[in-house]
């Protein structure tokens, strides 16, 4: 399907008609293990935890969307995170932007941590990343925009540094989406989802998902999810793969709703700032405008007053 709009892609990529019956939805598989012709001969499907086709069609789907050949989904967003750092060697060092989803810094420094890896936490607006990211760095990880600051960094710069240096670099692009960012057209090695949020889109799942175009990174991913085991149900896949058929008009609509919210919260009394990677004041407006096609719908500001008046 590549060459296929993203628009498209979102709504058949990844996916045929099942082959028994023709049913054009794929099927939930909701099985835990398979019938075998043979004890060990199987018909590459043995147990759920290792294989579904229900999960595999998402996984295609989501590779395809960001450009990626290899789609590894997760229970959660977090759990597609922890399995990133479980790929990991003993003591890795990681670099991260500063700003960054409270989950995940809670996951890196309350449970990495006692693992023996170390993470650095650095302001990469502008940063001169020689300095930022040393030798010696086995992995940085960033957001772009970031949740909640919304601050954008640079991948393409960062993917250069890390080539360098013989880093990998995850991007989580939970809030930019395939939709208006591919990180991995930018040369970074991962890109990580929460596909809970606008993936889903529908308030109904906990999901989440590492993509990949390097097969080495997307072997030993397959194998954190088949060893640790925090794959999704076969449910949670196929609403997933069901809410995703919408995302690129979903994301569209979000986008020029929250340009009229933003318009209207800027000449608000009470906000004192906006948060948001289209307003030129951004510093890092020209690095957005470059890296992304859009921007969707996320916002934060800063209102005054204390909590109460909040
Ligand atoms: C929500 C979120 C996560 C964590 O995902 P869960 O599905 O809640 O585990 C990670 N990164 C970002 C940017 C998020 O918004």
């Amino acid at each position: 399907m590549s060459d296929h709009k993203i628009s498209t892609k979102v709504i058949h990529a990844g996916q045929s008609h099942e082959p028994i019956t023709g049913a054009v939805m794929q099927p939930v598989f909701q099985t835990s293990t398979f019938a075998q012709p043979w004890p060990a001969k199987h018909t590459g499907y043995e147990y759920a935890r290792s294989q579904n086709p229900t999960r595999e069609a998402l996984e295609r789907c989501l590779a395809a969307l960001e450009g990626g050949t290899h789609g590894i989904c997760f229970g959660s967003g977090l759990a597609a995170t922890n399995a990133v750092m479980q790929t990991l060697p003993a003591n890795a060092k990681v670099v991260c932007c500063d700003d960054l989803y409270g989950g995940t810094f809670r996951l890196f420094t309350k449970i990495f941590v006692k693992a023996g890896l170390s993470f650095d936490f650095v302001d990469m607006t502008g940063a001169d990343f020689d300095v930022a990211i040393p030798e010696g760095t086995d992995l940085v990880w960033v957001e772009s925009p970031t949740n909640p600051l919304l601050k954008v960094v640079d991948i393409a710069a960062i993917a250069a540094r890390c080539k360098v240096i013989g880093a990998q670099l995850a991007v989580d692009n939970t809030f930019a989406t395939p939709i208006f960012q591919q990180p991995l057209s930018l040369g970074a090695d991962m890109v990580v989802h929460s596909t809970t949020k606008y993936l889903n889109g529908h308030s109904d799942v906990i999901g989440g998902v590492v993509i990949t175009a390097d097969d080495d990174i997307g072997e030993s991913l397959r194998f954190v999810q088949n060893s640790a085991g925090a794959v999704p149900g076969p449910w949670d896949t196929f609403l997933t793969l069901r809410g995703l058929k919408t995302l690129a008009i979903r994301m569209e609509r979000h986008q020029s709703n929250s340009k009229q919210i933003l318009a209207w919260l800027q000449d608000h009394d009470e906000v004192i700032k906006v948060h948001h990677p289209l307003l030129p004041s951004n510093p890092t407006y020209e690095i957005a405008n470059r890296q992304m096609s859009g921007f969707g719908g996320m916002i934060s500001f800063v209102l005054k007053g204390d909590l109460n008046r909040a």
